[in-house]
């Protein structure tokens, strides 16, 4: 891994009249937790979905670990090793919780989930490999007690941990993780923070979209405002919080 595990160069997307996002800048430090922070509406989604190349920017590049994945599908990115959560939780309801995380895995593996279904004993070996690095996750994540329950029947909680430890599985350089802490009580924020510590302890380096001003200001090494899709603030969780002009937009008195 390079030092700088992403980087956004000259970034602009329009969507009809408006600039989601309007030339960002900015390079994310590799082993570090990056949280974009900013008002609804700011571009702060646009941003995690032009990374992980659900959308294609309108001018502008975006690097990981110095590679060009600019014009990447998902698929691809996903592959090279930068896995994101979603703000509306994606999971399987009906499949258990352990056979969503290995969903994951498959996104590495030579085979890919559909063939190892249909051709299974080819893929025996790679789908014990597959199970044993799953259940890995999910004890990562403290979720391994709950394998075999359908993941539909998790609370919220749980089901956006699962959803982590679906993307970790993908064995990833790179996490985004957007607004993970939205639904979740004060107990399950705190386990949350918690956690996403140790994915950072785990080398990767987690970028983190998410309104729980709290949670941001404990676990980030950096904070990055954006309005109107552009940085109105980029410094240490102290730095941004005494920042007039982030006052004055989002953080209030
Ligand atoms: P929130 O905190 O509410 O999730 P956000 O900072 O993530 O907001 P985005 O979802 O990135 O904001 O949206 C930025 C702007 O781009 C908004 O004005 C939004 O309406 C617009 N936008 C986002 N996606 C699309 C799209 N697919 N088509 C048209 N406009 C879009």
């Amino acid at each position: 891994m390079t030092d700088t595990a992403i980087e956004l160069i000259g970034l602009k997307k329009r969507f009809g009249g408006i600039f989601a996002v309007n030339d960002l800048n900015i390079k994310i430090r590799s082993g570090t937790i990056t949280s974009i922070i900013g008002p609804n509406g700011a571009g702060k989604t646009t941003v995690f979905n032009l990374i992980s190349g659900f959308i294609k920017p309108t001018t502008g590049s975006i690097l990981f670990s110095e590679q060009n994945i600019t014009q990447k599908e998902v698929h691809d990115i996903a592959r090279m090793g930068v896995a994101r959560t979603f703000q509306q939780v994606q999971i399987f309801p009906e499949m258990s919780v352990l056979e969503n995380v290995m969903v994951g895995r498959h996104v590495r593996s030579k085979s890919g989930f559909l063939l190892s279904c249909i051709v299974p004993p080819q893929f025996r070996k790679q789908e014990a490999f597959i199970k044993t690095s799953a259940e890995k996750w999910l004890s990562f994540v403290g979720l391994n007690s709950m394998a075999d329950h359908p993941a539909g029947t998790l609370p919220l909680g749980n089901q956006r941990i699962l959803e982590i430890s679906r993307a970790l599985a993908m064995e990833p350089q790179v996490i985004l993780l957007d607004e993970p802490a939205s639904g979740l009580n004060a107990r399950e924020t705190l386990a949350l923070g918690e956690l996403i510590e140790r994915i950072k302890m785990s080398n990767i380096t987690v970028m983190l979209v998410e309104h729980d001003m709290e949670l941001v200001m404990e676990i980030s090494d950096r904070v990055i405002v954006i309005n109107f899709g552009q940085v109105i603030a980029d410094g240490s969780p102290a730095e941004v919080q005494m920042n007039p002009e982030v006052i004055k937009a989002y953080l209030g008195e």
